[in-house]
């Protein structure tokens, strides 16, 4: 079996992701020994007594940003020559499918959580090879996005799900949305599974999904089919 997948969480919330680790597929994952999932406390790379962390921004303005000190030396402390420095940024690339497909080929990834305004810009000019955004809205800290980015890389891991199928037939794999899913009862409240996924027939099967998937696809997200 190769080497499990090692990613480290640097944060001043490291109890954040304490439900997070014990549940469900990532609990399941790190048992596996599919993923090393740490989370690193910021503070213990602080060295005075209130263990600082932040300080007052030069040129003034509201709030307070994240001090290189600490930061430097949690990420020396836990990286690799593999490492790819992560921070969790409104500001960076746009996270998907496709780049959690890429991290999950990874060895190392270390995640840098900021929080209050930020981080001091020398982080991202010394330290950092991706800069990840979940979206186009502000959180107030970086450990939900970590968590967000972790979970779907995680799941693309061999052995990971229980049926790896699973990664390659959903949403977003191909381009597309997932086409329509029906489970029993066959008639439920007087709607009707579609006859076609009852009829024994994989071809049709196969021919139906992929027709409701581009329809799908086309009415909630054409801008999907465009790229
Ligand atoms: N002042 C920053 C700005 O305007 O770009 C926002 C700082 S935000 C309140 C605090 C931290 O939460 C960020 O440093 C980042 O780690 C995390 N964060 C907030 N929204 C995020 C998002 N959409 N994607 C990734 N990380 C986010």
């Amino acid at each position: 079996m190769s080497a499990p997948l090692k990613m480290d969480v640097i944060t001043i919330f490291p109890g954040m992701l304490s439900g997070f680790l014990g549940e469900s597929m990532i609990k399941r994952a790190m048992q596996a020994g599919l993923v090393d999932l740490n989370p690193v406390d910021l503070r213990d790379f602080t060295h005075d007594t209130h263990r600082t962390t932040d300080d007052r921004p030069y040129g003034g303005g509201p709030g307070m940003v994240m001090k290189p000190e600490p930061i430097f030396e949690a990420v020396a402390a836990v990286k690799t020559t593999a490492a790819r420095v992560i921070l969790m940024s409104p500001q960076g690339r746009p996270f998907s499918q496709a780049l959690a497909r890429e991290l999950a080929q990874e060895r190392h990834l270390v995640f840098i959580c900021g929080h209050y305004e930020g981080v001091d810009e020398r982080v991202r000019e010394a330290l950092v090879t991706d800069e990840i955004s979940i979206g186009d809205y502000v959180l107030t800290n970086g450990v939900l996005p970590a968590a967000v980015v972790i979970d779907a890389v995680t799941r693309l891991i061999p052995g990971v799900l229980g049926h790896d199928q699973s990664a390659q037939d959903e949403s977003f794999a191909d381009g597309l949305l997932e086409y329509p899913q029906y489970t029993r009862p066959p008639v439920y409240d007087g709607r009707s599974v579609p006859d076609v996924l009852l009829s024994g027939d994989h071809g049709a099967v196969e021919t139906w999904r992929r027709q409701q998937a581009r329809e799908r696809t086309r009415r909630w997200r054409p801008d999907l089919l465009k790229e």
